[in-house]
């Protein structure tokens, strides 16, 4: 896909923040930077690169967020704050062979969406 100075400039912070961000947390964070962007141009670009496939695209209660990783993973969502952490999670090949049979698919992928609290 073109990456226009714009779309670029959103793919870095997301790049560098390796959250998931709302496209408002987005909008204010370049324009803190002094990067000149407007908010309609921020939701745009976040839409084009999501059907891109480039970034990742998380429909939440209070909104959407964005995040850099486009390939399958896991979530560990904080109870206190809210914060979603991205995690690589691989199953023990035991349990997965356990699904397929319980299920009679042939697992090709799995994300796991997990949520706790820190330990004190
Ligand atoms: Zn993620």
């Amino acid at each position: 896909m073109r990456l226009s100075r714009q779309r670029r400039m959103v793919l870095e912070l997301l790049w560098t923040e390796k959250s998931h961000l709302s496209a408002r947390d987005i909008f204010e964070q370049l324009n803190s930077q002094g990067r000149n962007i407007g908010h309609t141009s921020v939701y745009q670009n976040l839409e084009a690169l999501q059907s891109a496939g480039v970034i990742e695209c998380l429909d939440k209660a209070s909104g959407r967020l964005y995040g850099y990783r486009s390939d399958p993973h896991s979530h560990l969502t904080c109870l206190e704050s809210g914060a979603i952490h991205d995690l690589d999670v691989v199953l023990p090949n035991e349990l997965v062979s356990q699904i397929e049979a319980l299920t009679g698919f042939e697992i090709e992928s799995y994300t796991l969406q997990l949520s706790g609290r820190r330990r004190a």
